[in-house]
């Protein structure tokens, strides 16, 4: 199918349109191939286009794509690159990103409560003109080192992890990413831990000082899922062949 046909198919799944984004969402570079053969990435770096390549991919689907908000909009060195692989090889690069964090079975915060055992029994207002965060439960309360324990099975990494109190965790909130600036606002929920991607110097006083479990799960790590469960949907819906490529980041 061809590129835009793609994208126009995952904008209505996603409502792409109801969000305003840093970057545009969407087919952000549209190559001449048609699409039979999909990379899935968390971000469209050159590794990630090079595994493309590598694969023969005719597009590349991401979480971080590019032409973020006050980026430098010349094409010259690292851009400039990146869009040689694509434009040399036809390939296209379709990007979704706070539509990709929301969406309620494909995003990156579903997908994280699939992959920690949470129910979802809420969303919480991250400021956006849908909301991103989540919260929910385990199935049984879990002490502090227990749930650590689950993120790091869960995610392939240790969590960077501020106690809050000594108190299990029986209702939590979370937001993939770099949402550790929401904590002020998840305080004022009344749950027991809040897990997002990164961590500020802040963050860890604001947890201690309002009695709440922090847990730095990161970045890269907790927005895997988004990308890799869209392109498993498309390939099913539209007979592509799909691989999620993990190019490993610590952040
Ligand atoms: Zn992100």
């Amino acid at each position: 199918m061809e590129p835009r046909q793609l994208a126009d198919y995952v904008d209505g799944l996603l409502e792409a349109h109801a969000f305003r984004d840093y970057a545009p969402n969407g087919l952000q570079v549209e190559g001449t191939r048609p699409v039979r053969r999909l990379v899935s990435g968390v971000t469209a770096c050159q590794a990630l286009l090079d595994a493309a390549v590598e694969r023969d991919a005719d597009a590349v689907l991401v979480h971080h794509g590019y032409f973020w908000k006050n980026e430098d909009a010349r094409v010259t060195g690292m851009k400039a690159q990146r869009l040689r692989t694509l434009l040399g090889r036809g390939m296209s690069v379709l990007a979704y990103h706070l539509p990709l964090d929301a969406h309620p079975r494909l995003g990156n915060n579903a997908c994280l409560a699939r992959d920690l055992g949470l129910t979802v029994t809420d969303t919480f207002d991250t400021g956006t003109d849908r909301p991103l965060g989540m919260v929910g439960e385990p199935s049984e309360p879990l002490a502090l080192s227990a749930f650590t324990d689950r993120v790091a099975g869960a995610l392939g990494r240790e969590p960077v992890t501020v106690a809050g109190g000594s108190h299990a965790i029986r209702r939590l909130a979370w937001c993939s990413g770099g949402g550790q600036g929401f904590i002020d606002h998840v305080a004022t929920l009344g749950v027991d831990l809040y897990l997002s991607g990164e961590i500020s110097e802040p963050t860890v006083h604001t947890a201690r000082e309002c009695g709440l479990h922090y847990v730095a799960a990161g970045h890269h790590a907790t927005e895997r899922g988004g990308a890799r469960a869209l392109g498993e949907h498309l390939a099913e819906r539209f007979d592509l062949e799909h691989v999620f490529v993990d190019i490993d980041s610590p952040a």
